[in-house]
């Protein structure tokens, strides 16, 4: 696991971690250090894999910055912002 930003969402700053699994995020009610944690390996540019990487990320954005919003939610909202993200030409840029 390795740290790699802070990210100020809300009212709190969450450590954010790159790790070999599937995005998470810990309850900021109920951590005195919470953390977001995106896929290790994340495609760029359009590469196959890239969107559905922007996508993990607002994901758990979404849940940092309200916790209490249901997971189909979540899905529907990050599934929704990354479709207007991706369409516009934005991507990640690297290797
Ligand atoms: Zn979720």
């Amino acid at each position: 696991m390795a740290k790699v930003k802070t990210a100020k969402l809300g009212n709190k700053v969450f450590d954010v971690f790159v790790e070999p699994h599937d995005g998470y995020c810990t309850d900021p009610q109920t951590t005195t250090d919470p953390v977001v944690g995106v896929p290790y390996g994340l495609p760029c540019g359009s590469r196959r894999g890239a969107k559905k990487g922007m996508e993990s990320l607002i994901h758990e954005m979404l849940h940092a910055l309200n916790f209490s919003k249901t997971e189909t939610r979540v899905d529907k909202e990050a599934r929704q912002m990354t479709n207007l993200l991706w369409r516009l030409g934005y991507r990640r840029i690297g290797s």
